[in-house]
């Protein structure tokens, strides 16, 4: 049918109204397509209000599963928990040690929840076996044989020790200048006995796991004993166990409570187990007392700066992987170094080898080592620069005998 026409003019009725149908019909489905968007938003918003309004969950950890089914947790709100499982919770995952979430009144494990590590963990340096031993490291032969005695060999043949009667000490306490291989004697002791190696850094107790330093002590120590045999070195020591003359504000509280929880672990353990614990500081002067009493950290090591012999050494173990033109002297290089500790001479050897690199050469020559003892020496200021004219059997000798319990008795 044609369109009516209104008389006497060109308005075509029928048509309009098809168009305005059009238009209206176009304008449903608009209206229709932003309902169901509304829709998903107030499906959304519920859900967070649900979210919101639901209880938490509280995390606990998994002690150990009964016959009945029934699991025993312990919540991270503190007490021990009998709970039961969930239908919906896959009970091959309840192993002990396993993180689940039970619900607000406790009564039911809800879910297990994903393996997760805590922060501190991640925060921490942790080798298994670490690749170094005593040939890394330069000179320290009386600290060496030391380590080997009081911390290698009960590891290594606890029955040695069981069968004597001998105990063998619990801590060892490195002190000495910085750079000069505490560090690396830990690591060297952990990789010569096969063990874990767990470095923790005293400053980060205190500045980092702020409230939590007791707690993290225990978790360490935990780690160290599931993956025993290990070695947990404690490196500046003295940001935890340094002495204080009166505990006022909180931050000081919160260190002696980390500190208290050490001695605490350190005075339960059997010295046999396989844990042990070495302790480095720059700074012995300022150890509180407690921390070296017998049982504790009782065997103190001194860890000098290399003297002439032991340079040669060091310079001979950081420059093993280095081609060196003939010229190179290495004797001669430790003799211009007086002073410089390990981690010097081995910025030396960095820097002989980059100057070299720049030059395009082949070999590293002697020129390259006189430019980079220059370089490193100039820039560095050594507080703890040593007489070197005694030898290291003296230095030793010296270091392990009356000074040692002279500084003991602070
Ligand atoms: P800090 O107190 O600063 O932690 P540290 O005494 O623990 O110092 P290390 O970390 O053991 O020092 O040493 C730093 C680096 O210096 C090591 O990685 C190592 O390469 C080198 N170094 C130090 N001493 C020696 C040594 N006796 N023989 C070989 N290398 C050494």
């Amino acid at each position: 049918m044609n369109g009516a026409k209104v008389m006497g003019s060109d308005f075509d009725f029928d048509a309009t109204l098809n168009e305005y149908i059009r238009m209206l019909e176009r304008r449903v489905k608009e209206l229709e397509a932003e309902r169901a968007e509304l829709r998903r938003e107030l499906r959304r918003y519920k859900m967070e209000l649900d979210k919101l309004l639901s209880p938490p969950l509280i995390e606990a950890i998994v002690l150990s599963v009964l016959p009945d089914g029934r699991v025993v947790v312990k919540s991270s709100t503190g007490p021990n928990l009998v709970v039961r499982v969930m239908s919906d919770v896959d009970v091959s995952k309840l192993l002990p040690g396993a993180h689940v979430a039970i619900n607000q009144r406790g009564s039911a494990i809800v879910e297990v929840l994903p393996e997760h590590e805590d922060p501190f963990v991640r925060a921490m340096e942790v080798v298994e076996r670490p690749k170094i031993s005593f040939e890394d490291i330069g000179g320290l032969k009386q600290q060496k044989q030391e380590l080997y005695e009081s911390v290698i060999l009960p590891l290594v043949e606890p029955e040695l020790f069981r069968e004597l009667g001998v105990e063998p000490p619990k801590g060892v306490l490195l002190y000495g200048p910085p750079g000069c291989g505490k560090t690396l004697l830990a690591k060297a002791v952990a990789g010569m006995s096969k063990a874990t190696f767990i470095r923790v850094v005293g400053s980060e107790f205190v500045q980092k796991y702020v409230g939590e330093g007791a707690r993290i002590v225990r978790e360490v120590f935990r780690l160290a004993k599931k993956k025993a045999p290990s070695i947990v070195f404690i490196d500046e020591i003295d940001a935890i166990a340094a002495k204080r003359l009166d505990i006022g504000t909180s931050g000081e509280r919160e260190v002696q409570r980390t500190l208290m929880q050490l001695l605490a672990i350190l005075d339960g353990f059997d010295s046999l187990e396989n844990v042990r614990v070495i302790a480095a500081t720059n700074r012995i002067d300022i150890l509180d007392p407690a921390i070296l009493r017998p049982g504790r950290f009782d065997r103190l090591l001194y860890v000098p700066p290399p003297n002439h012999r032991a340079r040669i050494e060091i310079f001979a173990i950081h420059t093993k992987k280095m081609k060196l033109s003939k010229d190179v002297d290495l004797e001669y290089l430790a003799s211009i170094t007086e002073g410089a500790t390990g981690a010097d001479i081995k910025a030396i050897a960095m820097e002989a080898g980059y100057s070299a690199l720049r030059r395009r050469a082949k070999e590293v020559s002697m020129n390259d080592f006189l430019y980079a003892v220059e370089k490193v020496m100039k820039k560095r200021k050594r507080p703890y620069i040593e007489p070197t004219d005694v030898s290291q059997e003296e230095l030793d000798y010296k270091e392990s005998s009356p000074r040692e319990t002279s500084v003991m008795h602070i």
